[in-house]
């Protein structure tokens, strides 16, 4: 079963300014058949983490440590990151004019499963899963993500999870821009691929609403850089209840 393990990761950005520092010891351990919630304010490093495990070149490890299943994953290139099963859906999905959704889909999966899919099944897969999350089959010809909305995109990463199957997928705010529709949709998609409950999955939301749909086993509250208390799906009530007052206080107060 996969586990992906995080342990004090420290990760800075390259900014005019120089580097500065933003995640500040970050621990997590994710494994197949569990959901994370990572659940912070806007500006707590969130995204920084999924960049970093995903290896943007702007963000550097300065220490600490991410494995896929005891191999390190810092050290692999973004491709063998997806080889060894890790996705990662990140909050502002890049637009690739020119390439069309089926070639792309189909690239990724060739270079996931080390064969290139069989052209009858996969059109069949592909079909299925765009049905699945409600998705016009005209989309299979445009370009990624080009002039999608936001819902949109959100819809296609996960059609890319239904059809990649990773072990562990980390998804960044794939519920913002949701209507309720599109929200029940993803959140479903989601459902699915845990379903098989040998795959792991963190979700890394600003907003409580998601959890309505998808229940985490956990629920960690991200605050400057560091995840600051953990807790069951009970946590995210509270949270909703409270917001993160009580947390960016402390972290005003730590400096
Ligand atoms: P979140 O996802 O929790 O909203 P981010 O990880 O996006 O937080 O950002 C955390 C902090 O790091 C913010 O202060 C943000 O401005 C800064 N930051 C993140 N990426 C960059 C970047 N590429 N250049 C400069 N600053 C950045
Ligand atoms: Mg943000
Ligand atoms: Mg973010």
């Amino acid at each position: 079963m996969a586990t992906l393990e995080i342990k004090d990761l420290h990760v800075s950005v390259a900014t005019d300014d120089g580097a500065k520092e933003i995640l500040k010891g970050v621990d997590l351990t994710v494994k197949a058949g569990e959901t994370h919630a990572i659940m912070g304010p806007n500006g707590s490093g969130k995204s920084t983490l999924s960049y970093a495990v995903a290896g943007h070149p702007k963000y550097e490890v300065t220490s600490g440590s991410v494995t896929l299943d005891g191999e390190n994953v810092l050290e692999m290139s973004v491709d063998e990151r997806a080889r060894a099963g890790l996705f990662l859906a990140m909050q502002y999905p890049v637009e690739v004019p020119g390439v069309s959704m089926s070639n792309f889909l189909r690239t990724a999966a060739t270079a996931v499963r080390g064969e290139a899919p069989k052209l009858r099944t996969w059109v069949k897969e592909v079909k299925a899963a765009m049905s699945e999350l409600e998705i016009d089959p005209a989309f299979a010809e445009r370009s990624v993500n080009e002039g999608f909305s936001g819902g949109e995109k959100k819809r296609h990463e996960i059609l890319q999870l239904a059809l990649l199957s990773p072990k562990i997928a980390i998804l960044d705010e794939t519920d913002s821009g949701l209507d309720v529709d599109a929200l029940r949709v993803v959140s479903d998609g989601v459902n699915r691929f845990k379903a098989s409950g040998e795959t792991g999955v963190l979700l890394i939301t600003h907003y409580t609403r998601i959890l309505r749909h998808i229940t985490p086993d956990f629920v960690h509250v991200f605050a400057g850089g560091r995840i600051v208390e953990s807790g069951g799906s009970e946590l995210a009530n509270v949270l909703e209840a409270e917001g993160y007052v009580k947390y960016t206080g402390a972290q005003e107060a730590a400096g």
